[in-house]
């Protein structure tokens, strides 16, 4: 239904720096964002004015200056880093006779070539939908030109642009009942996880943070890594053998951005839901780039958004090979005045660092447990099943005169549930660690 881009597309990109807002310009986000969306940027146009003009959001002289580009270029697009009101967008459209694209539907086009899943490119799909209904006078012209459209004509009386309204709002109540389906499944599943306490990590940070090579050096998973935004769409979810706590989620999630149109933060919001579900996060900065800080923050207000704001947070400066100042490098790391491991430098690339994270990951995740070593005699394999299903076994070896030798490692609740079932269990744990 929608239109996918060439690889040979071209933009002219469009940026406004508003004197009165004191948020500057990320011309290279900007470009890179038309990167990754497959676009070739080819020029950059950049004005200052206090605020939009209300018919081509940039002035006469800059719109002159802008088709010259465009034709100086063969560029087929025109981008602004900016939201034009469907009008304006319109207006630039005819004018320059180019196509032109807003911020939001460069982050759609992205998120359309990047999702993986069923559910993310239901999400996609619904997003655009509902971001092309507030601007359907403009693709029903557009659709028009080329004498095709997206529908067949309805009943008599029925105008193209009617016909064009009901097909997507039938398509965006089809989108919904899948997704829907879709996200009980989901539940689902993390509701078994939730019963078994087995404990997720989530991976946050903005976005070429690293997470994905981090995701791979843990997990010795292949998920795709590309030096572009928003490589993963949607959560990846592998399971880490962690020294001592046994099995644990790690949960890959989708780049952060500043400036996430907020109609696009509610339709991803359910490939973040893994995020406010997990027991902590680690938080991945890119220490090599100078805006870390921003972006630390930009990613604190996302979580915010999400109501993930009081998980714990793991931070992990990764990239520490590129660091040359002397100060910081690969396998630092910061303590609180607990003890608490908060802040650690890794290279995920070169896989240095990674021993302490995972020691870190135990020790801010082995509060709350109980680990031991557990004989259990050949009648009770109905505790052996419990200990399996909660995820509890380390080790289990089989004794020759029938029974196991176990080694567990299980939360304090569940511990202590598990002592009022059987009788003598308290006792019968050996060697407690921690
Ligand atoms: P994500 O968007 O956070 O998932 O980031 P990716 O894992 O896709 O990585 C983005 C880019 O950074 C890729 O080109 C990686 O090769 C690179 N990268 C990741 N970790 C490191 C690292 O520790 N050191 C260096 N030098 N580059 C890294
Ligand atoms: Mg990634």
């Amino acid at each position: 239904m929608f239109e996918r881009l060439e690889c040979s597309d071209r933009a002219v990109l469009v940026h406004v720096n508003f004197r009165h807002h004191s948020d500057q310009a990320d011309l290279q986000e900007f470009s890179e964002l038309t990167l990754a969306a497959g676009i070739i940027p080819v020029s950059t146009l950049t004005s200052v004015r206090d605020k939009p003009d209300p018919k081509y959001y940039i002035g006469k002289g800059k719109l002159e200056e802008l088709v010259q580009e465009v034709s100086l270029h063969q560029a087929n697009f025109i981008i602004f880093n900016h939201e034009l009101t469907p009008s304006q967008e319109r207006n630039v459209e005819r004018f320059a006779k180019c196509r032109v694209m807003s911020r939001t539907g460069l982050i759609l086009e992205i998120f359309a070539k990047r999702a993986r899943t069923f559910e993310g490119k239901l999400q996609v799909e619904l997003a655009q939908l509902e971001h092309m209904s507030t601007r359907l006078v403009r693709i029903w012209t557009h659709l028009e030109r080329q004498k095709g459209g997206i529908g067949v004509r309805g009943g008599p009386g029925e105008t193209q642009l009617e016909v064009d309204r009901r097909l997507i709002r039938e398509r965006i109540q089809i989108i919904e009942k899948r997704l829907e389906k879709v996200k009980i499944q989901r539940q689902q599943s993390r509701h078994a996880r939730q019963r078994a306490e087995v404990i997720t990590i989530a991976l946050v940070g903005y976005t070429n943070a690293g997470k994905s090579t981090l995701f791979n050096a843990l997990t010795g998973a292949e998920v795709w890594v590309a030096n572009q935004l928003f490589a993963t769409l949607d959560p990846t979810l592998r399971s880490i053998d962690i020294q001592g706590l046994g099995k644990v989620v790690l949960a890959d999630t989708v780049g952060f951005i500043k400036q996430l149109p907020h109609t696009l933060v509610d339709a991803f919001r359910a490939t973040l839901e893994e995020t406010t579900q997990a027991s902590l996060l680690l938080h991945v900065v890119d220490a090599s780039d100078e805006k870390y800080e921003d972006h630390i923050h930009e990613v604190n207000q996302v979580l915010a958004e999400i109501g993930a704001q009081d998980i714990p947070q793991l931070l992990v400066f990764n990239k520490a090979d590129l660091l040359d100042n002397g100060v910081y490098h690969p396998g630092q790391k910061e303590l609180d005045k607990d003890g608490k491991i908060t802040k650690i430098w890794v290279s995920a690339l070169k896989g240095i660092g990674l021993d302490l994270l995972k020691d870190a990951l135990q020790g801010r995740l082995s509060i709350n447990r109980v680990q031991g070593a557990l004989q259990l005699g050949p009648e009770q394999g109905q505790l052996r099943s419990q200990l399996y299903a909660l995820h509890a076994v380390i080790d289990d070896t089989p004794l020759p005169e029938g029974g196991w030798n176990l080694v567990i490692n299980i939360t304090n609740n569940h511990w202590e549930k598990l002592c009022q079932q059987h009788t003598g269990l308290a006792q019968a744990l050996m060697a407690k660690v921690k």
